[in-house]
């Protein structure tokens, strides 16, 4: 415990919330399989970051996260890691269906970003990532979801389209993200956030990552996960 602390302390990481798992200071620590370790090894990142440190044994042990840190820590990889370990967890992936792994982001070019992420870890496994975004084209984003996937990456409201156009369906979703949250609801995404979040299981687990921490994002916060790990990596303003 007195050396999980010094971890911690050493992180710049507040962890709160029942029983949080320990942090893990190298890759070698995380339990990952060996295609993903490869992945990783040949992204050539020599250490987690501190919220990877703490958000990734947290997601591995299937708890639902709040985790808030600056831009550029390293959040993306901190829910693509887990995601792709659940994603294998599974004893069969069939082909021609609905998503596993829900990422919800609040804009065409973050949303970009995170289905590139996807697809570099995701390829040593053939996963399928789909990214559909507002402005981009309904029928394209329809026709690649119809090829069924196991990740979707995607804008709230677009995310709401084509459920409705029924090109997939939230059925199988068991692991939500909610990226930038608090760029979501600036944007005014807060109710279609809400909706998804109600159209999926209520077992799934769900992450929600945020810059910062406001009224709001903690009302969202209760509404939407069960027995969070609270993970604050570094100063709040
Ligand atoms: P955030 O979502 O917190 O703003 P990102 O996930 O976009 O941060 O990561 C910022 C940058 O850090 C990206 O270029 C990413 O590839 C890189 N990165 C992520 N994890 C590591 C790591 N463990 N070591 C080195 N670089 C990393
Ligand atoms: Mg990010």
């Amino acid at each position: 415990e007195q050396q999980v602390r010094e971890l911690r302390r050493t992180l710049g990481v507040k962890v709160s919330g029942a029983s949080p798992p320990h942090p893990v200071s190298s890759f070698g620590h995380f339990g990952f399989d060996e295609p993903l370790l490869k992945s990783v090894r040949k992204a050539e990142y020599t250490q987690p970051t501190p919220i990877q440190a703490q958000a990734v044994p947290a997601a591995l042990s299937g708890r639902d996260i709040i985790g808030i840190a600056k831009t550029g820590s390293g959040k993306t990889a901190a829910f693509i890691w887990p995601l792709l370990t659940h994603l294998m967890d599974q004893r069969e992936l069939r082909p021609g269906d609905g998503p596993i792994g829900l990422i919800l982001a609040p804009t065409r070019e973050l949303s970009l970003q995170i289905y590139n992420e996807a697809k570099k870890f995701g390829k040593v496994y053939n996963i399928n990532v789909v990214c559909c975004y507002g402005g981009g084209s309904k029928w394209e984003q329809s026709k690649a979801l119809e090829q069924g996937c196991e990740i979707v990456v995607a804008t709230p409201g677009r995310m709401i389209d084509m459920v409705k156009l029924k090109a997939t369906n939230l059925r199988r979703v068991t692991f939500l993200v909610l990226d930038e949250a608090d760029r979501m609801f600036h944007m005014g995404f807060e109710p279609q956030v809400r909706s998804i979040c109600n159209h999926v299981r209520p077992d799934r687990q769900t992450l929600l990552f945020s810059a910062t921490f406001k009224k709001r994002i903690e009302r969202l916060a209760r509404d939407i996960l069960t027995d969070p790990v609270r993970i604050v990596q570094g100063d709040l303003n």
